[in-house]
């Protein structure tokens, strides 16, 4: 079995640089980026919002609140959590893996 996905723990600094780039770009140009992946709406109908659904996730450096470390919410994981785990998209990540399996989040 090949485990080699990609769940953007300890990610190298070119690829918080690659994933910082492509989130700076216009959403025209990040749909048609190769590590976007396009939104399936059909599950996204728990989320009633009077904004629009995303059309397609794309890979999302952020720094963890708790430790500061820097990590990439991947693409795939994102479509998981709100389309999967049914997730609202004002959900977002703010706590590194590790932080996160530290202190359970008590609402889960
Ligand atoms: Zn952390």
């Amino acid at each position: 079995m090949n485990q080699e996905i990609d769940h953007g723990r300890d990610p190298s600094p070119k690829q918080i640089e690659e994933a910082e780039r492509i989130a700076a770009l216009h959403p025209e140009q990040q749909k048609g980026h190769p590590s976007a992946v396009l939104a399936d709406l059909a599950k996204l109908n728990h989320i009633n919002t009077y904004g629009s659904l995303p059309e397609f996730y794309i890979d999302q450096p952020f720094s963890c609140r708790i430790c500061g470390k820097k990590e990439i919410w991947k693409a795939h994981s994102q479509k998981w959590y709100y389309e999967e785990a049914k997730g609202h998209t004002d959900s977002k990540a703010v706590a590194c893996h590790d932080c996160r399996k530290a202190r359970k989040s008590p609402d889960s």
